[in-house]
């Protein structure tokens, strides 16, 4: 067995960031900042409209994560900290 089969690792969400939304023109691509509101992402594309005239758009929602040890890795040998 290997030393990276010996790390056991889990995924948690980043409680502070939460869901995170993106509106994007699909005409031209450009988009706006991540915000936690879709109602924001959508206030956007609405702007976009009015500025551009581009009618397609879409929304993506993500979630940031954050990788953990489950436990500490087995020392082997002597390497440095
Ligand atoms: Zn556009």
């Amino acid at each position: 067995m290997s030393e990276r089969e010996s790390l056991e690792w889990t995924l948690r969400d980043r409680a502070k960031l939460g869901l995170r939304h993106v509106g994007k023109c699909q005409e031209c691509g450009e988009f706006c900042m991540d915000t936690p509101h879709p109602e924001k992402a959508r206030e956007w594309c609405l702007r976009h409209v009015e500025d551009t005239g581009h009618v397609f758009y879409e929304l993506t929602a993500f979630e940031l994560l954050r990788a953990a040890r489950t436990k500490r890795p087995e020392r082997k040998g002597s390497s440095p900290a």
